[in-house]
């Protein structure tokens, strides 16, 4: 993960570690630092945090740690989503985390094999501590961030939105301490002359004012750079001129589909190419007062048919040259979403590793309305049309301030604009031409193809050494096969002495 965009979490489990007396070190793994020189054998207790397309790598650091003496936990979306296939290569797999889990476990502290034992708070915690106490792990964690520093703050948990696809539907929306909030802003003013701040909210600014009033209450107008996931419909004029008034610089709001999800962009029954132009308007006058705009599409969904979704966010982006794209493939994240049941239900999600989980390598959901040639081929279509020249032009000129205008044409030269493409390219080579890849797709075999597996142990370079026998392979429709037995349920665990190793 780029040091920019690592979690809180991690940082939050280290602070409370520390303030309930234990010794902790700290890494955020980048992938550039050698991880087996950084791991001691006298460590006790390993907490590690993990995205889906993580997994692989969190289950091989997992098996060196346990070779090395320690016990070890995985928390973050992969145990959240996969609690099943974690509890296979952890002592412990974290669901909701809250201080008093942490500390059962610090207690608990046993080795728990082969089976890993699964545990979560019955919700989000209410209460997390700020920037200012995890200051040295964000600190620590920016050193390894290049120019720009984006200091990771959170001011709300859930969502009141209920997007199908979102693991954030099904969480109560939640406000964090607006006190908190406040006073760490004013510490990021004594740490950097201009602090750069990074909302982790899943939909920031649901309690609009409130935030707004917390900002301003702290800091003087404009002299800290925000940056945030919101939704259009709240990404309203005065909305926008209050935003821009307090420093917001980038926004990254979702459109996901042009036939679904009306709420969240405000555009309600309108669909088709009247929600292209009624969305392309909207984004047009945020631009007018933030600078930087991603706007976020989810690719084959089932509201989609055909060509005309592709042509028309091809058409979204001729209409707002200044906005850049993210595009995610459909991704079906385990336990993430309940929709996910109906999917495995209907015998719809392929058994793609972990580590292609990223929205973008791998597409895990069958197509419901293309065949996979056909839906390659839009993709690519639509890849090339955003990351041709003169897009990248178009783009350049739309937006108006420097770090924005570079940062979009570093994105589109890329692995994220040129080197996806490619990839795509060659998926849908391989489609055509190597049958047992094919099947793969089309769920007729569950032998994972040679150019997956060379992929991983690419990517895993010394670690592949360590990714446990059968780790690479997991059962795509656990939550399903599970669902009559809850998986997770609120534990206390008792307090034991930890077992010598
Ligand atoms: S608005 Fe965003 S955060 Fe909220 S449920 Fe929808 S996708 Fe998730």
């Amino acid at each position: 993960m780029h040091a920019n965009l690592a979690s809180i979490m991690p940082q939050i489990v280290a602070t409370w570690c520390e303030q309930d007396g234990h010794d902790v070190t700290f890494i955020c793994y980048t992938g550039r630092e050698s991880i087996t020189d950084e791991i001691p054998d006298d460590w006790d207790l390993v907490f590690i945090s993990a995205f889906t397309q993580a997994a692989q790598l969190s289950y091989a650091i997992s098996a060196l740690c346990r070779d090395r003496g320690a016990v070890t936990v995985l928390g973050g979306p992969h145990a959240r989503c996969y609690p099943e296939d974690s509890a296979k290569y952890f002592d412990y797999v974290v669901g909701f985390a809250d201080d008093g889990i942490i500390k059962d476990i610090l207690s608990d502290c046993c080795e728990h094999r082969p089976v890993g034992m699964q545990l979560s708070a019955s919700s989000q915690p209410q209460f997390l501590p700020g920037v200012e106490e995890r200051w040295k792990y964000v600190e620590q964690t920016l050193e390894k961030a290049p120019l720009i520093k984006l200091v990771p703050m959170i001011g709300s948990l859930g969502c009141p939105y209920t997007c199908s696809f979102c693991i954030d539907s099904e969480v109560p929306y939640q406000t964090m301490d607006f006190e908190v909030l406040s006073n760490d802003l004013r510490f990021l003013r004594t740490k950097y002359k201009r602090p750069r701040v990074g909302w982790h909210d899943p939909n920031f600014g649901v309690r609009f004012n409130d935030y707004m009033d917390a900002i301003e209450d702290a800091v003087p107008a404009g002299s800290v750079d925000f940056a945030a996931e919101s939704t259009l419909s709240l990404l309203k004029e005065d909305h926008l001129k209050r935003l821009q008034r307090n420093g917001f610089k980038a926004i990254l709001p979702g459109i996901e589909s042009w036939y679904d999800l009306g709420q969240k962009s405000k555009t309600g029954k309108c669909q088709g190419l009247d929600k292209v132009k009624q969305v392309s308007e909207h984004i047009a006058l945020i631009q007018e007062y933030i600078p930087y705009l991603q706007a976020n599409f989810v690719l084959g969904l089932d509201s989609d048919a055909g060509p005309e979704p592709f042509e028309l966010t091809k058409r979204f982006l001729d209409l707002s040259p200044g906005a850049f794209p993210g595009y995610s493939l459909l991704s079906a994240f385990g336990r993430a979403a309940p929709l996910n049941l109906e999917y495995q239900r209907n015998d719809r999600v392929l058994p793609f590793p972990f580590h292609f989980l990223n929205n973008n390598h791998a597409m895990n959901v069958k197509p419901a309305n293309y065949a996979w040639p056909e839906f390659y081929d839009h993709v690519i279509d639509l890849t090339r049309h955003t990351f041709s020249w003169r897009a990248i032009g178009r783009r350049f000129r739309a937006v108006r301030t420097a770090i924005p205008r570079w940062m979009n044409v570093v994105r589109a030269v890329s692995s994220e604009g040129f080197g996806r493409l490619k990839y795509y390219r060659e998926i849908r080579r391989r489609l055509d031409e190597d049958l047992p890849f094919r099947r793969y797709f089309e769920g007729e075999t569950t032998d994972l193809p040679e150019f997956f597996r060379e992929r991983v142990k690419h990517d895993l370079g010394p670690l592949w050494h360590w990714l446990p026998k059968g780790a690479l392979f997991h059962d795509p429709n656990a939550y399903l096969n599970a669902e009559a037995i809850p998986a997770v349920t609120p534990l206390t665990l008792k307090a034991s002495a930890p077992t010598a190793n």
